[in-house]
């Protein structure tokens, strides 16, 4: 296993983050993955990072604060935080996030707390949040199992039994095994998504016309020259890096005002620790004109509501049903993985994924017909029977997805 763990570490902060000789390396995580923080410490140090600075995260305290801080700091985020931020990304740290809460860790807070709470960061955090959509410095989302996560995944297990569950299900979607190099297996893997990136970019579809048998009937528009990523990001600076291990993804921009129809969510979301469930949504010139949850409307309600943009798309992705996450059949109540075994979309601020769109200004990529909000948030909307039409300009009808898989 600790041969393992040390590939997977390696594996993030070469091949996830391509960190530089010199270059400084903040990791964000929760106080419960220290050990592995540490891993992933050593091996940035082995490649010459300049210092590893560590944000260490805690479900229970994050809890306690939305429970019992006072009602005043949901407005607010202290200076040195937003600094934290923006001024490590302005000098170009690379940025490793791990992400591994309890699902259900602000379950019974106060969904008020929570919108406020995500406007005052969403509004603080802005140059940090927009260097990041920018590609401006390498990032990587990852997870390592902690306990609550862990059994909730498993609930049949429990402590250890669950942790290790859950490992060998990371391990395995992110394609760490006892032999081979992962970092070799992950530049195949990445070649293949290009090829899926290249064909759909050949193709500039006017539109994708998605339907399947939970009553998905929706149509999104794609702006003039939309380019789809997949496989890989390149910073600003032309480093490849890789922004989520797991990836299994192709995605890009939809257009903001041209999203009609209904779309049903195919797997529960993690909206800010709480589970929404069995929800669609409804969209009539791209907004969101009616929102049913079964479980969590009014996070669902609060999500949509953070800023005009929260209720637009800001991304379309395609993930095949036969894809490895998805056939492990596991439900990982974490984005990470569960966008990485499904069809997704997102609400809120849009990739800037059209031609020179990173040099673009907020209000040049508004009037190309791109989203902005402060916040992001994806949801699965893949089935077995999914089918996506894309719709050239010609108005020819080009299968993308049967059957919940690539058509080509
Ligand atoms: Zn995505
Ligand atoms: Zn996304």
């Amino acid at each position: 296993m600790d041969v393992k763990l040390k590939k997977y570490a390696r594996l993030l902060i070469e091949t996830g983050l391509n960190l530089q000789k010199g270059q400084t390396l903040v990791i964000s995580a929760p106080v419960d993955c220290a050990s592995f923080v540490r891993l992933c410490a050593s091996a940035a140090y082995d490649l010459g990072c300049r210092e590893v600075v560590t944000r260490w995260g805690d479900d229970f305290l994050t809890r306690e604060k939305y429970l019992r801080g006072d009602s005043a700091i949901f407005d607010e985020v202290p200076e040195w935080l937003s600094r934290f931020h923006n001024d490590y990304s302005e000098g170009g740290a690379a940025w490793l996030s791990i992400h591994a809460s309890d699902p259900e860790a602000l379950k019974g807070v106060d969904p008020e707390r929570l919108r406020r709470s995500s406007i005052a960061s969403g509004k603080a955090l802005e140059p940090f949040r927009r260097r990041q959509m920018t590609n401006f410095f390498p990032w990587c989302v990852a997870s390592v199992p902690t306990l609550a996560w862990a059994e909730k995944v498993f609930p049949d297990l429990k402590g250890e039994a669950a942790m290790n569950a859950l490992w060998e299900a990371i391990l395995k979607a992110v394609r760490v095994t006892d032999e081979g190099d992962p970092i070799r297996l992950w530049e195949e893997h990445r070649r293949k998504l290009t090829e899926r990136k290249n064909k759909l970019n050949a193709w500039q579809f006017k539109a994708l016309r998605y339907k399947n048998s939970l009553g998905t009937d929706l149509t999104v528009g794609m702006p003039k020259n939309h380019f789809w990523e997949g496989g890989g990001e390149t910073t600003l600076g032309g480093i490849d890096f890789c922004a989520n291990i797991p990836t299994e993804e192709v995605f890009s921009a939809p257009k903001r005002d041209e999203v009609n129809g209904v779309v049903f969510a195919s797997k529960p979301l993690v909206l800010g620790g709480n589970i929404v469930d069995g929800f669609r949504l409804e969209f009539k010139d791209g907004r969101v004109v009616k929102a049913y949850a079964e479980t969590g409307q009014e996070f669902l309600d609060s999500q949509l509501s953070v800023d005009e943009g929260a209720a637009y798309l800001g991304e379309v992705a395609l993930v095949p049903f036969d894809s490895p996450i998805s056939n492990t059949g596991i439900l990982f109540y974490n984005t990470l993985f569960d966008e990485n075994a499904s069809c997704h979309f997102a609400l809120g601020e849009a990739y800037p994924c059209i031609e020179n769109g990173a040099k673009m200004s907020k209000e040049e990529l508004k009037a190309a017909g791109l989203n902005d909000s402060i916040t992001h948030v994806d949801f699965m909307v893949g089935t077995p029977d999914l089918s996506i039409t894309g719709i050239t300009w010609e108005e020819e009808e080009v299968p993308v997805f049967v059957n919940g898989n690539f058509a080509y």
